[in-house]
């Protein structure tokens, strides 16, 4: 990786790109009540901002589930295959990544505890003061943005310099779309690799993490 003209700097999203499964919506359907549904459909059609969605979708949630939602996700939620591999290859070639996810701090964190330190996630807060759970939107949208992301990855990815980094987004999904059309190379699955196919972004699939090595080693080719 010497003749690299830019350093890589990789953008990971959590939700069925680091797990397996989607954390956030085996929630919902674990502890979510009548209404939770509707609100999945709106925010995936983009009739409501994922703001609005994610919000009104956590607001349905008691407060007092908070210790039960965590031990579901730890028994339930995988993490998908080869990325502690990919962690290596990150670190053994001084490749810096960030976790960026629009899920919250409680769930993500004591999964990926034991794999990525503190400061390499980013992800919204928890408030449990209240009767049932509230999102605290720590990286809200740019001035440029007005997509009312509540977790806005475009914002977070354009602080990164393109004039130094090679900027590279792995993820799957409709949260991920804004940021795809920004970055240097999206690498994806599910419903983010089919909007990059239909919409002209470069893309490389993948189904787990030797893949992602993969397209990194041969996009600094
Ligand atoms: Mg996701
Ligand atoms: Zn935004």
């Amino acid at each position: 990786m010497s003749h690299l003209p830019k350093k890589p700097f990789i953008f990971l999203d959590f939700d069925g790109t680091i797990t397996r499964a989607d954390a956030l919506i085996a929630i919902m359907e674990a502890f979510g009540p009548k209404g939770w549904e509707k609100l999945k459909q709106q925010t995936l059609s983009r009739e409501i901002s994922v703001r609005e969605g994610v919000g009104a979708m956590f607001s349905l949630i008691p407060s007092r589930q908070k210790e039960k939602i965590i031990s579901f996700v730890k028994k339930n939620v995988k993490i998908r295959e080869g990325f502690p591999d990919f962690l290596d290859f990150c670190k053994k070639g001084k490749i810096e990544y960030r976790v960026i996810s629009g899920g919250l701090d409680f769930y993500i964190d004591p999964l990926l505890k034991k794999f990525v330190s503190q400061e390499n996630i980013l992800c919204n807060s928890s408030d449990f003061s209240s009767k049932t759970i509230e999102v605290l939107w720590e990286y809200p949208c740019d001035p440029y943005c007005h997509l009312d992301c509540g977790f806005c990855k475009l914002s977070l990815i354009r602080t990164c310099d393109p004039g130094i980094y090679w900027r590279i987004l792995v993820g799957d999904s409709v949260t991920d779309f804004g940021a795809a059309s920004i970055v240097d190379l999206v690498i994806a699955r599910d419903t983010l690799l089919e909007h990059c196919q239909e919409t002209g972004i470069p893309v490389r699939p993948f189904h787990d993490f030797s893949e992602v090595i993969e397209a990194i080693k041969q996009g600094s080719d």
